[in-house]
């Protein structure tokens, strides 16, 4: 048997999924020496970070909103390289351009820039809500960096065998009580703001993670902090860049990579039980491996994979986050109206429209809703003065009441309406050149559980300690790595959880 170093002998680890969980897992892997074969359904690397590429448009048709560099820095760190090597990145100065309608006009209660410099923020806040709301601002931007700082390492980057791990050590958990976190969100932000504007533009990021802001804990404006303070970036080429880019360091590494290759079932050392010892694919074959890491969504896994009627009861019972309708166009004009990058609609109403949403399952009478325009920061993305369009409406889960199938020609007609009357898109129809439109019930065709791209919610007991765990003692060598998994939803978590992943690998390989 080889080794890589004189004491340690090669295992195979095999990677179902070429999603951003299964590249970082490999990624946190490739040092330790160890043979990786990632194996790839789909032609391409990226899973949900794919694209739509026609008629002279390449759009994003997963995340548009890429956060948390420092942690896409340590996925190349770990491979030995550098991201600005890879990535042409783009800082975005506006992050986002958030527009508040009164009754049907989008913009009836003004616009606002969240900019990427501190006192350029301050300066746009003191201008569109008054001095008092600046100064809160300060203070609150503080509130949030104190927050990630106590947070990250005791909530999001770790891994738990209990719940005392979470209690351990005490002093974070201690300062996060501090801080408030465990008070509602919506009236932690509201503590700091008194216009209703900037309380919507500081709580709305709970919806990314399945949650109203009048239900999210404090400890969700984690999320507010990376959205609107950490820095927002955007790849040259668009979002499916990373994948593309990560996918390409690790097969200079030596990691096999072998795309449209489905995994059919994850086999046992006693058929349905004992630990892993290699897949099946889809042609019938059979290969040998010591550990198997899923990218698939965990209920997908144990269905589909595993043949085991009896997953972990946090996963049997997980609830969904909300889904969405995804409208990308490629449009032979630009938006008329005044736009930036990414350009968010707040519709008016508030509370109401996350009952409706979230409680009632039911479509937000005036939903908010989110406009990227890759080619805004890249003019290639889209045809000379044309646009390439991203719109994104929130709407339930396929467990809400809306029959996609004769309701869905509906709402695609009426989210085209808003954005006619925002100026995003044209009033002539025949603008629109090339379209692709996504709905739950679209996602569920993907392989998505409950039609949803956010996977399970992060109520508070799906999140931390409490959400899935990234093994399963009943199955020893499998693990996974995913959305679905700790530490949950979004592109940062999800790089986040292919290394607690591979930290549970190495553990498990005696390699630590
Ligand atoms: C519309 C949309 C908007 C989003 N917006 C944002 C955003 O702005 N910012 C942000 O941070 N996040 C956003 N997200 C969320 C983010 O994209 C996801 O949380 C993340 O990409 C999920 O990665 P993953 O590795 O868990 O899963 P996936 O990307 O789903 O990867 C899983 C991979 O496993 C493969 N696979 C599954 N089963 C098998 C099998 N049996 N054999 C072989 N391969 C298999 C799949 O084909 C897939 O490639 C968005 C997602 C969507 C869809």
């Amino acid at each position: 048997m080889a080794t890589n170093s004189p004491n340690r002998t090669v295992r195979s680890i095999a990677i179902v999924g070429g999603g951003l969980g299964g590249l970082s897992a490999a990624a946190h892997l490739v040092s330790s020496g160890h043979k990786i074969t990632i194996f790839e359904t789909d032609s391409h690397l990226g899973g949900k970070s794919s694209q739509f590429t026609s008629g002279g448009y390449t759009i994003d048709a997963g995340p548009s909103v890429l956060t948390m560099l420092p942690i896409i820095d340590t996925i190349f760190a770990a491979l030995g390289e550098k991201t600005s090597e890879h990535l042409d990145l783009v800082k975005l100065d506006t992050l986002y351009k958030a527009n508040f309608a009164s009754g049907n006009d989008p913009y009836g209660e003004g616009s606002l820039s969240v900019r990427a410099n501190h006192d350029d923020m301050v300066a746009e806040i003191r201008s569109v809500a008054g001095a008092k709301d600046a100064d809160a601002f300060v203070r609150f931007s503080k509130y949030l960096k104190d927050l990630y700082d106590a947070e990250f390492n005791q909530f999001i980057d770790r891994n738990f065998d209990s719940l005392f791990d979470f209690l351990a050590p005490i002093s974070p958990t201690l300062k996060l009580l501090k801080l408030g976190a465990f008070k509602k969100l919506n009236s932690i932000v509201s503590s700091y703001f008194s216009d209703e504007r900037l309380v919507k533009l500081f709580s709305f990021q709970s919806l990314y993670a399945g949650v109203s802001p009048f239900e999210a804990l404090g400890i969700y404006a984690v999320i507010t902090y990376m959205d609107t303070i950490a820095g927002v970036y955007f790849p040259k080429g668009g979002m499916a860049q990373l994948p593309i880019a990560i996918g390409k360091v690790l097969a200079d590494k030596g990691v096999a990579i072998r795309t449209k290759t489905k995994v059919t079932s994850i086999l046992r050392s006693n058929g349905m039980s004992g630990s892993v010892t290699g897949v099946q694919l889809e042609d019938g074959s059979r290969e040998s491996f010591d550990v198997v890491i899923s990218n698939a969504e965990a209920a997908i896994t144990y269905k589909q994979l595993l043949g085991q009627s009896s997953p972990p009861r946090k996963i049997a019972r997980s609830e969904y986050s909300p889904s969405a309708l995804l409208m990308l166009m490629g449009t032979k004009s630009r938006p008329t109206a005044e736009v930036a990058h990414h350009n968010i609609f707040f519709g008016d109403s508030w509370k109401d429209a996350f009952v409706e949403l979230i409680d009632e399952g039911r479509q937000m009478t005036n939903a908010s809703t989110l406009v990227t325009i890759p080619s805004f920061s890249d003019p290639q993305l889209a045809k000379d003065n044309g646009a390439a369009l991203y719109c994104l409406e929130p709407v339930p889960n396929l467990g809400g009441k809306i029959d996609w199938k004769n309701q869905r020609q509906n709402a695609v007609e009426n989210f085209k309406a808003s954005l006619r009357s925002a100026k995003i898109l044209s009033d002539d129809p025949s603008d629109i050149e090339v379209e692709k439109i996504i709905d739950p019930l679209d996602w569920k065709a993907m392989g998505m559980e409950m039609g949803t791209p956010f996977s399970i919610s992060h109520r508070f007991f799906q999140s931390g300690p409490f959400r899935p765990a990234n093994n399963d003692k009943r199955v020893p060598g499998l693990f996974f790595a995913s959305a679905s998994t700790t530490p949950g939803v979004g592109v940062p978590m999800v790089l986040v959880s292919g290394r607690l992943a591979a930290e549970r690998v190495r553990t498990y390989l005696g390699d630590r």
